[in-house]
This record gives C-alpha cells, structure tokens and sequence, in this order.
C-alpha cells in the first residue's frame, strides 16, 4: 500500500482503497504522504467522519514526528455554546456568524463580548504552544477553558504550521469552509493532498449536504416568530397565515404518499400553495423572497442582542426558493408523513459537490468496506483513479463465514419464513457464544422476538446514549446475545475484541426498503451508468453486511463465525468468502472445537 500511495503521489492521481480493519490504515497512509508533503511542499488534509477517529490520526503523526492539528466545528470548540444559553443548540453557520459579531465587538473594545477571543489576542502563544505538540481537538477545548483562551480560533491559527490536518468531511465539502481551511492552512487546493477515512459514508455524507427539509414543526415555529417579530404582511398576507397555508399544503401534498414517503411532482407545491392564497404562480417566488429577507432583519436583531441568528421564516423562505432551483434531472422533491409530516429536496448526486475533489494534487480514500469502482464513479474520480482492494493480513482460518441455503427474508416469502428463522436463531444462541444478531429492520427483529423465551439485550431505536453504552459495557464483561439492527449505532464502528464477539448472525440481506427515494436513486444510476439496481440495492447491502462481519475480526488473535439467514447470500459469494451450509450449529461447533484443538496444539509445542 505504501508504494502503491506513493506512486499516485508521484503522479498527482488518486487512489481508492478497500483494506480490512486492523490493517493499519492509517499508519499506512500517513508514511508515504507525510514524506511526500515534505519534499515537495504539500499539505495534508485527512478528512474523518467521527471525532474519535481524530485521535487515532493525531497520535499516528506523533509517533512519525510530523506536525498535526485537529479540527472540529465551533459546535465542539467554542466555549460559550456551553457557557451561554443564547449560543446552545446553534448550527455551524449560526454560531460561525454570531462569533464573528462577538469578534468584531471584541476589537471595538468590548471584551466582555468573548473573553476568550480577547485572551486569544492578548497571548496567543500559551494555547498555540500546546497544540504545536499535538493533541486531540477534545485535549485542545480542556486546555482552552483552562486557559481561558479559544481553542477554535488558536487551532485555525496554528494550521498554517502543520503539515497534517484533521478536520471532519464538511470542512473540505462546503465551499466556504474549504476556503476557510485553505486560507488558514496557506495551501492552494493544487497542492494538498486529500485522505479520507471511511470512505464509504463520503457519498450519502455530500449528497445531505446539498439536500433539504421543511418539517411542519419548523413551520409552527415560524408561526411564533412572525407573532413575536411583528406579523410583518407579505404580499398582502400576514406571516403568520403564510405559515398556516404552508402547513395545509403539506397536507395537501400527501396525497403524493403511499406507505410513508411520496415524490411531489414539479410545481405540485407552488400550485397547492397558490391556490390556498389565490395568488399566481410566479407570486410563490416573489414572496420566498420576501419572507427570506424578512428572516434577514430578525437574524441581524437577535445578533446585536447576541443570541443565536435563527429564523425560521428565513429558512422557510430559502426552502421554497430551492424548491424551484432544484428542479432539474438530478434532484426529487419528497413529502413524508409521520409525527413530524415534512417536505425534502434530495440530491441524487453527491458528484456535484465531490467533484472539487479532482483539483487536489493526489487524493487516497479508503475504507474497509468500498465497492471500488462503484465509488469512483460515484464520486466521479478520474478513470486513471487507482483501484485498489488489500487483503487481510490475518489467519484467513479465523474467520468462517456460512449461509443458510432454506430461508429468506424476501418480502412476498417473509412470512413462510419466519418460524424458521426464529428457530434458527434460538438454535444459535443456546450454543452460549457471545452473539450479536442483526436484523433488516426494528418491525422484524420484533416480530421475530414475539414468540422467542430467550432473554437478549436489544438495541432500540430511541435508547440514550449512555443506555448503549451500559449495555454494551454489561455485554462485553459478561458476554451473551445483542439484537440489532444494520444501520444502527452497533453495526459500523463499535469494537468488540478477543472474544468479546464471536458469532455475527446477519438475518437477511439489508437491501434497502424500495422506498420513492431509493427506486429513484436506481433509476438515475441506471441513466447515468446503466446497472442502478448495484448501485441503490446491491452495494449498500453488501457494504452493511461486510461492516457486520468486520466487527468479528480486529486483531490476528480473534476468531469469529458469521453466519447469514438467507439464501440470497448466493449471490454475494464473489465479494464475500462464504460458503452454504445445511447444518449450521454443527459447523459452528466445529469452529469453535478448532480453536480448542488449535489452543492444544499451541500449548504442546
Ligand atoms: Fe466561541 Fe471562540 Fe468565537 Fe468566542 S471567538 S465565540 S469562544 S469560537
């Protein structure tokens, strides 16, 4: 990997690669890029999807003796959004424009405005000292507050002297905050070198970026802030009543809806909308424009009283002037129902705003679960990209995995078929392996759970975080069974060592639901590429299957069996080493007896 790194360095191309976890990833390409920047004047932005992932790169550069800085938005590195009860909650542009309120009032004089700004003025140094040894951003924010100096504005200005810096996706996506980051890295975009962890979230990651929602939450609360900032009239109708003609035409729009989520066709809405308010089409758009610059004047009211510069009939009025931007081949527009009934505006494309990736001088993705080409043109990479898979490097003997070749979770068989899955999962946990079971979706692991007198621990939707956290404690300590399902906080990420985890049961293949949205997802990659199904359907099941099975497997020393409950595993046999199986305890047994013959004979020699 180092010499394959190193000569996409050398020709300015970019590289993606599939390597397993355990593998070193990091490490691995940190070595050959950090020699790169040096020798000939590059930097490095590693861009990471979590914060914890930050701490492994900042020590890996520590142990290579190269100058690194981590980054987190304001959200995580400005003291006052827990300090002051107007700053909490913000999102990264509102609390972005009310520190530079708060900065600018600083150097007018009034220091009480930040006083952390005002010490950042008055000794950079002491803080800048600190992150010039290398820490965590977490690390940085504790010794800001102890210094009572920002540790967001020191971190900005002490990047211009790292060669790496970590920082999360969006601070490379979102235009602004690339420009931002450049500046203050002093690197054009030609001459920085891009690595991104994860890779496999950076495509759903850009096209959230570009996409939208109107909830009819969001919409009650501009109702009370049109009553509390003066009712303003837009175009002959007070704001409040625009409010409530924008909430009827969300129910309007429902009409759109089978299960719970339908595509509004194109001026669907402007049409419902007009005829609620017995104005033109055209109207729709002169008063979206209106309401954002209503939003505007009540942002800038409540930023000289320093609170947060929220509006929500600003939002709401941007919302409809995008509605109609998007019309085009690459966006759908959505109406959902539920508890909170909402609008979307979804990008299909996550392209349109990866593209900037092309500009850097080399750019090396790479994650554990990556369907190589799929990704590059997803993210429309060059075709001269670098298309690399890496094998594991630890005993292939420790890892089994099997399928069972008599049941599916296939929609128009499910029911047939439930007795027997259950059945096969109780068989399974009466072997006493420590066991987690992954299911398609909460509405199965239920029904599977109905008639089970099993005891398990399950993860459900809407546990806390520090209840996961207990659990997951309690399972590691005392070992035993966990229900979840893919897709939640178990599944990608969490590590379960030795023999923490030693069987993964995958109940059904995780296709996604054939949802409007995910049909249409299929429908446009089949425009653009030809094989849409691989693209909506078969790459994101194999990817959550593939991050199940890797939780089995983290160092050389760990064993694990994962078995999947569907005879649909046929068709994954060329990304997945497995093999069907028609007495599946047994195998496990055998498995695990193995071990024990493999510890003997350990022990004999
Ligand atoms: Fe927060 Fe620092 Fe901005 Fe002050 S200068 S508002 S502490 S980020």
């Amino acid at each position: 990997m180092i010499r394959d790194i190193e000569e996409v360095l050398s020709q300015s191309t970019h590289m993606v690669a599939e390597a397993p976890t355990g593998f070193g990833k990091t490490i691995t390409s940190l070595y050959p890029t950090v020699k790169y920047a040096i020798a000939h004047d590059k930097k490095i932005l590693y861009l990471v999807r979590t914060n914890s992932q930050e701490q492994k790169v900042i020590e890996e550069c520590k142990s290579l003796g190269v100058s690194a800085v981590a980054l987190q938005g304001r959200r995580n590195m400005c003291p006052l959004t827990n300090e002051r009860e107007g700053m909490r909650g913000g999102n990264a542009e509102e609390i972005s424009m009310l520190c530079s309120k708060l900065k600018k009032d600083v150097e007018n004089g009034n220091t009480n405005a930040c006083p952390y700004f005002a010490n950042f003025l008055n000794d950079p140094e002491q803080l800048f000292n600190f992150i010039k040894e290398g820490h965590t951003a977490e690390e940085v924010y504790a010794k800001g507050i102890e210094t009572e100096i920002c540790p967001y504005e020191t971190t900005k200005s002490a990047m211009k002297f790292a060669t790496v810096v970590v920082a999360p996706y969006i601070y490379f996506l979102l235009p602004f905050m690339r420009n931002m980051l450049l500046d203050r890295m002093q690197c054009e975009l030609h001459d920085l070198i891009l690595i991104v962890d994860e890779a496999h979230n950076l495509p759903d990651f850009a096209r959230e970026i570009v996409s939208d929602e109107l909830s009819e939450e969001s919409i009650e609360r501009m109702e009370t802030e049109c009553l509390k900032y003066g009712n303003r009239v837009i175009r002959d109708v007070p704001c409040a009543d625009v409010a409530e003609f924008l909430r009827e035409t969300i129910y309007r729009l429902e009409k759109y809806v089978s299960d719970d989520e339908g595509l509004v066709p194109q001026y669907a809405l402007e049409e419902e909308l007009s005829e609620l308010m017995h104005c033109g089409l055209n109207d729709i758009q002169k008063m979206a424009m209106e309401m954002v610059r209503y939003g505007m004047e009540i942002r800038e009211m409540k930023m000289r009283k320093r609170e947060l510069p929220r509006s929500y009939i600003y939002h709401a009025g941007n919302f409809l002037m995008y509605w109609k931007d998007t019309y085009s081949s690459d966006f759908i527009h959505l109406a959902r129902l539920g508890e909170n009934p909402k609008l979307e505006i979804f990008s299909l494309d996550p392209a349109h705003i990866t593209d900037i990736i092309r500009n850097v001088h080399s750019s090396i993705h790479m994650s554990g679960t990556l369907i190589l080409e799929n990704y590059r043109a997803t993210i429309n990479l060059p075709e001269s990209t670098k298309l690399v898979r890496y094998p594991s490097p630890f005993p292939p003997e420790n890892l089994k995995i099997i399928y069972a070749t008599d049941v599916t979770t296939r929609y128009a068989e499910l029911q047939d078929n439930i007795e027997k899955l259950r059945e096969y999962i109780e068989n399974i946990i009466s072997l006493h392996r420590n066991t987690v079971v992954f299911f398609p979706s909460y509405a199965l692991m239920h029904r599977i759970l109905e008639d089970m007198h099993i005891s398990v621990d399950i993860e459900s939707r809407k546990m806390a975080q520090d209840s996961l956290a207990s659990m997951l404690q309690k399972f590691r300590m005392k070992g035993g069974t966990l229900f979840s399902v893919f897709g939640g906080r178990i599944s990608e990420g969490l590590d379960f060592p030795g023999k923490q985890l030693e069987i993964v049961v995958i109940v059904g293949i995780p296709f996604p639901r054939p949802t409007p949205k995910v049909k249409m997802l299929e429908k446009y990659y089949d425009y653009k590429f030809g094989h849409g199904w691989d693209f909506a359907f078969r790459e994101p099941a194999l990817i959550k299957m593939r991050q199940a099975i890797g939780r089995l497997i983290r160092t050389e020393n760990d064993r694990g069996i994962a078995v999947i409950l569907d005879r649909r595993a046929a068709q994954f046999t060329e990304e997945i080493k497995m093999n069907p199986s028609k007495n599946i305890c047994a195998e496990i047994q055998t498995f695990f007896n193995e071990e024990k013959g493999e510890e003997g004979r350990h022990r004999d020699r």
